[in-house]
């Protein structure tokens, strides 16, 4: 993932976990990426991929903030390197700057394009404002519909934080309103400053060891509560299995199923270990993952040496394993565990019952839903073995009910 402006953003949204990340670049106003760290992570990151298809994840702070020129040339410079790849890209925006002639860009190249829009009007301007404070909601929709008319591939990310949990039927009714059919909820989790982010200028609490109990800080107001977490998800998922399956693709849901299925995990957060998903900043440097943006997770810079061999570093291996092997003893015991993996080891920072370190804030949410949606989740796998289309499940839920 390639943050070409770095934390930049015209807006300035409350719960932004990566802003205050300027404290630890050289550049701390007008960060851009240059053409040199552009063409070499190109080639670089091209050369680094085993696989026949290479995708690019274009992110920011706002990626659009570059304009249009940047990415034609990023094209440009996947195609001279390319050597017969199939090259894909997706790009995460807040949509208040997409016009006309960036959607046309975005459909004719093929972009996905991931959009944040957290529901209504009143539920996304919450949290999601400009400079002044002032609400986008208005900006995000029209951005969504432009994109629509020009057949852009969109995938609404939703952040459920402490107001938007409270609306999880507005919230989906009002997407599926708008035409959207992919979507991903996004838990919002951040700890306020402890000493050692204070030391650091930054305003957020670092991550958890997961294996000693640190920084024991509350959650920010904007944080989602875990029980919230669960019953939104189930609020969402009773709406979507009775009318929607095949049609919406709730990607919480789909992955979920995949769990069930005994596919492999569809995302990180989902899976035994990480660690595959770096970020280079704007400036060349490479970090673990979006999610640890500190100095001690800083692996290089692309420039000064190959973009591979950080990847296979044995920092970047063990930063991906201690996902698995912090699982505190409370997750080894758990009948969820094949789906959940314990989340994300940003989110790591609860006591289990039994007192251990490393358990996911988000913990109570996952049972409560994982448990609400074990019957319908083995009813869909059982019509997958049977050859029975998975929406037929719309039919046998509404009889039940
Ligand atoms: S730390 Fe979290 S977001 Fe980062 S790769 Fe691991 S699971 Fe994914
Ligand atoms: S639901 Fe809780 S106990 Fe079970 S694996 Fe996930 S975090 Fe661990």
């Amino acid at each position: 993932m390639a943050k070409p402006t770095g934390p930049a953003c015209n807006l300035h949204c409350t719960y932004c976990f990566y802003v205050e990340k300027k404290a630890f670049l050289p550049e701390k106003r007008h960060s851009r990426m240059s053409d040199e760290v552009l063409e070499t992570y190109i080639r670089e990151y091209i050369q680094s991929q085993p696989g026949s298809s290479v995708t690019f994840e274009w992110q920011g702070g706002e990626p659009a903030l570059m304009g249009v020129v940047f990415f034609q040339r990023a094209l440009e410079l996947q195609k001279k390197y390319s050597r017969g790849r199939i090259i894909a890209n997706s790009f995460q925006t807040n949509g208040t700057l997409l016009d006309d002639h960036w959607c046309e860009f975005l459909a004719r190249n093929n972009f996905l394009v991931g959009l944040s829009l957290d529901g209504p009007e009143a539920v996304h301007n919450a949290y999601r404002v400009d400079k002044d404070g002032g609400p986008t909601s208005g900006k995000v929709l029209n951005a969504l519909h432009l994109m629509q008319k020009y057949g852009v591939q969109v995938n609404v990310l939703a952040a459920v934080n402490s107001e938007s949990s409270k609306q999880p039927l507005e919230v989906y009714r009002f997407l599926r309103k708008h035409g959207v059919q992919f979507i991903q909820f996004v838990p919002i989790v951040e700890r306020d400053a402890g000493p050692e982010s204070v030391k650091l200028g930054i305003p957020l609490a670092l991550p958890p060891s997961m294996t000693r109990l640190d920084e024991s800080t509350a959650v920010t107001s904007w944080s989602v509560e875990p029980s919230q977490y669960g019953e939104f998800l189930i609020s969402v998922f009773e709406e979507w299995i009775k009318n929607d399956v095949g049609n919406i693709f709730v990607m919480n849901f789909e992955w979920s199923l995949g769990a069930w299925a005994g596919a492999v995990p569809g995302v990180c957060y989902l899976s035994p270990r990480c660690g595959r998903n770096l970020i280079m900043e704007y400036n060349g440097d490479i970090f673990s993952c979006d999610h640890f943006m500190y100095p001690a997770y800083r692996l290089g810079n692309i420039l000064d040496g190959e973009l591979s061999k950080m990847v296979e570093s044995s920092k970047q291996i063990d930063f991906g394993a201690s996902k698995e092997t912090a699982l505190p003893r409370y997750c080894h015991n758990c009948d969820f565990l094949f789906a959940c993996r314990g989340g994300c080891p940003k989110h790591r920072f609860a006591r289990s019952p039994g007192g251990d370190p490393g358990l996911n804030y988000l913990c109570e949410g996952f049972k409560k839903f994982y448990h609400y949606v074990n019957p319908s989740m083995k009813r869909m796998v059982n019509f997958i073995h049977r050859g029975i289309p998975v929406y037929k499940i719309m039919e046998a839920t509404s009889i039940m009910t």
